[in-house]
């Protein structure tokens, strides 16, 4: 019996975690879940699967949580703030933590479980582009494993060989990691026309369904960079070791080619429930509630190579995890201020490149180690890339 925390619960990865766990009853029960504004969907949640805690991440919403719980006659204690984020990822009697917060809001509590050794079901993303260094090396000493749920990196983990050996690709006999990516919903349309792309045609992702800020980060591509830099931490690669595949139908998450001329893929329908499920079972197999392949009906898979032009923030995402931790940090830092600010109408959608360009020329090179300096790195990308937002309203 896993007993799971599920941090970042009302989200679009939180409800699928929820929904597979639900199945298995014999196997799965809940300790904490945890959530920012949606407190209604919360509390239905915490009632759904009987939680212990329900953990809100702001000490202010205590008085309203409360009342909401009583509302809806739920049991669980109610906690709030950051240090209660990393309590319940942390606490003895949990096994398993879903690590699916969006952003960099997510990196303090799914360190708190990495360095409490647990198993870490990893979908938050950020994290890892953020402290790559520092959190392998965590996961090292205190013996966590991860598992990837971005589905890409889940399929990757699904074609590595049993001898796989961290950081040293060649020894398991891979030439190199395919990383697909669909190409969002801008694949195909005309540049000259991006500047007038609104937000729901941003948020209009033609295969997944996932939250606003992902899906923006999809239809820039900085979703594939992001990944990138996140398979170069999960699999110890080095930049050279990894190409990214334009595959628009999404059927095939990932692929790993080896010396021989094998070429080994993970496929599937884009449902998030299949690489939750194998990180909840890994390394058995459970029923994930998803429809099987039907290659009877399947449309022809293509592929093709990524764009720069169309693309610039896979360029940028490439460039910064070659130069290293600080350039990572800031870029993810940049990235969620231009989304968000997009998201809310402030910016158009090519201001989002303009935004992380700067915001990267706009700061000296420097080598990040301690937690603390990916933080302070982390604050002074998001103030200049603040004021680049207010400069282009
Ligand atoms: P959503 O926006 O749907 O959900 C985000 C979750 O984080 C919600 O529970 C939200 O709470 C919570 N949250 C938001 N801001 C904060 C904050 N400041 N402090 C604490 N909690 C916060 O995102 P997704 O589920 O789509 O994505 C979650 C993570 O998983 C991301 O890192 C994403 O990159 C990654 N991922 C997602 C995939 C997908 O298919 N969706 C695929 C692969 C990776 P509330 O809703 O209550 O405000
Ligand atoms: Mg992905």
């Amino acid at each position: 019996m896993q007993t799971i925390t599920v941090l970042g619960a009302t989200g679009s990865i939180g409800c699928s975690t929820i929904d597979v766990i639900l199945r298995h009853p014999d196997k799965y029960r809940v300790f904490a879940i945890s959530g920012n504004k949606q407190i209604d969907k919360l509390m239905k949640q915490a009632k759904q699967c009987a939680a212990r805690y329900v953990v809100l991440s702001d000490v202010h919403q205590y008085d309203d949580a409360v009342k909401k719980a009583a509302e809806y006659q739920v049991d669980s204690e109610i906690l709030c703030g950051p240090k209660a984020l990393e309590e319940v990822s942390s606490a003895p009697e949990v096994t398993t933590v879903m690590a699916a917060i969006v952003g960099a809001a997510g990196l303090l509590p799914t360190l708190a479980a990495v360095r409490a050794g647990k198993r870490v079901l990893l979908a938050n993303k950020e994290a890892l582009v953020m402290s790559g260094a520092l959190f392998i090396e965590a996961a090292n000493q205190s013996g966590a494993k991860i598992l990837p749920i971005d589905s890409e990196h889940n399929a990757i983990f699904q074609c590595l060989p049993d001898n796989f050996v961290y950081g040293n690709l060649a020894a398991s006999g891979i030439k190199q990691i395919l990383l697909t990516g669909s190409g969002g919903p801008f694949r195909t349309r005309e540049l000259d026309t991006f500047n007038s792309i609104t937000v729901d045609e941003a948020c209009a992702h033609p295969n997944w369904s996932m939250g606003r800020k992902i899906t923006v980060d999809s239809a820039t591509m900085m979703n594939k960079g992001l990944e990138f830099i996140e398979a170069c931490w999960l699999f110890g690669a080095s930049v050279d070791d990894i190409t990214v595949v334009l595959h628009p139908q999404s059927v095939i998450h990932s692929m790993v080619q080896y010396n021989d001329g094998s070429v080994i893929a993970q496929m599937g329908n884009p449902d998030m429930r299949t690489p939750i499920a194998y990180g909840l079972s890994w390394p058995e197999r459970i029923e994930a509630g998803v429809a099987q392949l039907d290659f009877a009906k399947m449309q022809s898979l293509s592929f093709d190579s990524p764009c720069y032009q169309r693309y610039p923030n896979l360029k940028l995402a490439i460039d910064a995890c070659a130069s290293g931790q600080a350039a990572t940090t800031r870029l993810n830092a940049a990235n969620e201020i231009a989304v968000a600010s997009f998201l809310a109408g402030k910016i158009g959608f090519n201001d989002i490149t303009r935004v992380n360009e700067e915001t990267l020329n706009g700061m000296e090179p420097m080598q990040v180690s301690s937690l603390q300096q990916i933080l302070e790195e982390d604050r002074k990308a998001r103030e200049i890339a603040d004021g680049l937002v207010r400069g282009l309203i």
